[in-house]
């Protein structure tokens, strides 16, 4: 540990004990998991009431008299207390639980299909993940809005300026990722909102890659909307949440008819139910919310603070130790970027890279990583992606680096 990690206070190896999985080998090697960008690992606080749920109070909520399912309700709705808290909503209700960000997304993108006029204008970043370019799309075609596209810098930042061209009147949302799980840029999406706002247009943020690092507010942020998945933040996956501001929210149609989504139902005539419950359709992934909260309070145990601090550290350390290879080109090299590291080594393909370093026991992503336009802008079809966690070390990202330097001399 170095100086500085101990002067953040950062107990390093009591966090490592919360991880089982950390545990683990892989071909014989102890697992050095950097692949955090795609799921983080789940803590045992987390793991411990996933079994506690169906040990101890596995019952469908909000519609049981009995002593289970209401039990099972309050810690569901403690739970979306509990992310309310977190992103600072100013309503519990304005919490959605949905399967996840692209989950999220979608609810979202259908919604607008009702506001949306032929040549109204629909703005996203070049930075965008898959989930949040195909709803959209599909939005075009249904409604003849225009998707127009804010480009991006070499260093993987996006054109500010560029975008203050674009922006109008005619522009209704405007929809970027907080942070590119593709290269770890951090998007100004404060002054992104504010400018949008001038112009009447709504903002969805998609903050599936910041979560994990930076704890949003989204009553500072003003923004009107914002998703993430839980597998992203130490929880379990198929839960995460959309956060929508109330009036949104009441003037959005739902998304999915069913159980739990009614006031009253006849053949005439269906009243939807208050919100939250008008967007949550059917029995939802219960223990999968609790988790999710879980996870959350886990985080904010350790502080977000000292989890982006700690992780910058070893972003530095692991960039500087890589430029060290030769022909290694790093892409998006942004000032503000979060710890992902997006590379190529000259004349050798990712793909076989990423299949070396598993034989060492080392996790990374090859390939596009849901984000095709980035290659494009690049000019390749995949870089190799080390993203790191607050409970990754200084001693792991060595043997990436070794496990990198041996790749290399295995496959030139
Ligand atoms: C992971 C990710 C998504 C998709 O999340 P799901 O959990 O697969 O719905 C969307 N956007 C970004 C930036 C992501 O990192």
């Amino acid at each position: 540990m170095s100086l500085a990690t101990e002067h953040i206070a950062f107990n390093i190896e009591k966090i490592r004990k919360d991880f089982p999985i950390l545990k683990r080998e892989i071909n014989g090697y102890p697992l050095v998991y950097l692949d955090n960008a795609a799921t983080s690992q789940t803590p045992q606080q987390v793991i411990d009431v996933i079994v506690d749920y169906y040990s101890n109070y596995n019952a469908n909520i909000h519609r049981g008299v009995h002593s289970l399912s209401q039990e099972a309700t309050e810690k569901y709705e403690q739970a979306r207390i509990s992310l309310q808290k977190h992103f600072n909503a100013k309503k519990p209700y304005e919490i959605i639980f949905t399967s996840g960000t692209t989950h999220g997304i979608n609810l979202i993108a259908s919604g607008f299909a009702s506001i949306l006029k032929e040549g109204d204008e629909i703005l996203v970043s070049a930075l965008e993940h898959h989930s949040n370019i195909v709803p959209w799309q599909m939005l075009c075609e249904k409604t003849g809005a225009v998707l127009k596209v804010i480009p991006m810098n070499e260093d993987g930042s996006l054109i500010y300026s560029a975008f203050e061209e674009m922006i109008s009147e005619k522009t209704k949302i405007v929809f970027l990722n907080h942070v590119s799980n593709a290269l770890g840029t951090i998007n100004p999406i404060k002054d992104i909102i504010e400018k949008a706002h001038s112009h009447g247009a709504a903002v969805l943020i998609d903050g599936a890659q910041a979560a994990p690092h930076i704890k949003a507010d989204v009553q500072a942020l003003d923004v009107d909307f914002y998703v993430v998945s839980a597998h992203k933040m130490c929880g379990p996956t198929g839960v995460g949440i959309l956060y929508g501001k109330e009036e949104w929210l009441k003037k959005l149609p739902p998304y999915q008819g069913g159980g739990e989504m009614i006031a009253s139902v006849s053949f005439e005539k269906t009243t939807y139910a208050d919100l939250p419950h008008k967007f949550e359709a059917g029995t939802p992934n219960i223990c999968g919310g609790i988790a999710f909260g879980a996870a959350v309070d886990y985080m904010n145990s350790i502080g977000f603070e000292k989890i982006a601090a700690y992780e910058q550290e070893l972003l530095e350390y692991a960039t500087a130790k890589l430029l060290e290879i030769e022909g290694m080109k790093i892409y998006g090299n942004s000032k503000e970027k979060t710890a992902v590291i997006s590379f190529n080594i000259a004349g050798l393909h990712p793909y076989d890279i990423g299949t070396l370093l598993d034989k060492m026991g080392i996790a990374v992503r090859t390939g596009h990583h849901c984000a095709q336009p980035i290659m494009d802008f690049y000019k390749i079809p995949g870089t190799v992606r080390a993203s790191f966690s607050f409970y990754n070390t200084r001693e792991e990202i060595d043997r990436f680096i070794e496990g990198v330097k041996k790749a290399k001399m295995m496959l030139s």
